[in-house]
């Protein structure tokens, strides 16, 4: 079986080490003797024509935003179509805000987004920073950290991807983080987020396998380590 990646703006949106998420698909889909086609995407021309079963986008600042997001939001019709063939998207902190309909920095305009998400981020003057526990559907648990002024609010009915048991989340104030329509998943959470969380990443695996092969579940690998550093992040304090 083989997966392709494209790994969205690599050079401009990789901030507190991103780039582990991309590490943790890779190993987690050659460790399975599952080949990986893995692209970086300077800009988003270079998708065009290419079939691609995961999409990541990581964090920046406000800056790396501004230099990527005009090109972004060009190609929003193009992303709605991948959304409708069940590609995945993972989307961290800056890369889930330009997911929604825009992101308002301090300073300058709006940044466009391109919809995948009924949201909106607005940058705030509080800087939510520190250590996430996000308890899911299933009671279990995400983690990671945080580090974001903006404040994203999901529009009624769009599924958050759990509820904030530690941290500040989408905004810090309706207790929900992250967001999930289809195969899009954007959350808030660095780490990076995937190597402590080995079922969410095996789930994108799972659902970008799905998109060509009639599979219902992965073989497991030996997660001793990675769970252990899931469990000791679940007791941390802010
Ligand atoms: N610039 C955005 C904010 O501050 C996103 C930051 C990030 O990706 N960590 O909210």
């Amino acid at each position: 079986m083989k997966i392709s990646i494209a790994h969205l703006y690599a050079p401009y949106l990789n901030i507190y080490g991103d780039i582990g998420n991309i590490i943790t698909l890779v190993n987690r889909c050659r460790w399975r003797s599952i080949d990986v086609n893995l692209v970086s995407v300077s800009a988003c021309k270079e998708i065009i024509g290419q079939d691609f079963d995961i999409f990541f986008i990581g964090g920046g600042q406000d800056k790396q935003q501004e230099v990527i997001a005009q090109d972004l939001a060009k190609y929003k019709i193009e992303f709605e179509h991948r959304v409708n063939d069940n590609a995945v998207i993972l989307a961290i902190c800056g890369g889930y805000q330009l997911l929604g309909h825009y992101y308002k920095p301090h300073a300058g305009d709006k940044l466009p987004g391109i919809s995948i998400i009924d949201a909106y981020t607005e940058a705030s003057y509080t800087r939510m920073i520190g250590n996430v526990v996000v308890e899911l559907l299933d009671k279990s648990t995400l983690v990671g950290f945080e580090n974001h002024s903006g404040k994203t609010y999901l529009a009624a009915g769009v599924k958050p991807i759990g509820k904030v048991r530690l941290g500040a989340g989408n905004n810090g104030g309706d207790g929900f983080e992250g967001a999930n329509y289809k195969n899009v998943y954007g959350t808030y959470l660095h780490g990076s987020l995937l190597p402590k969380n080995p079922q969410f990443a095996d789930l994108l695996i799972l659902k970008a396998l799905q998109r060509k092969y009639d599979i219902n579940e992965l073989e497991p690998l030996v997660d001793e380590f990675e769970n252990l550093a899931h469990n000791l992040a679940v007791g941390l304090k802010r």
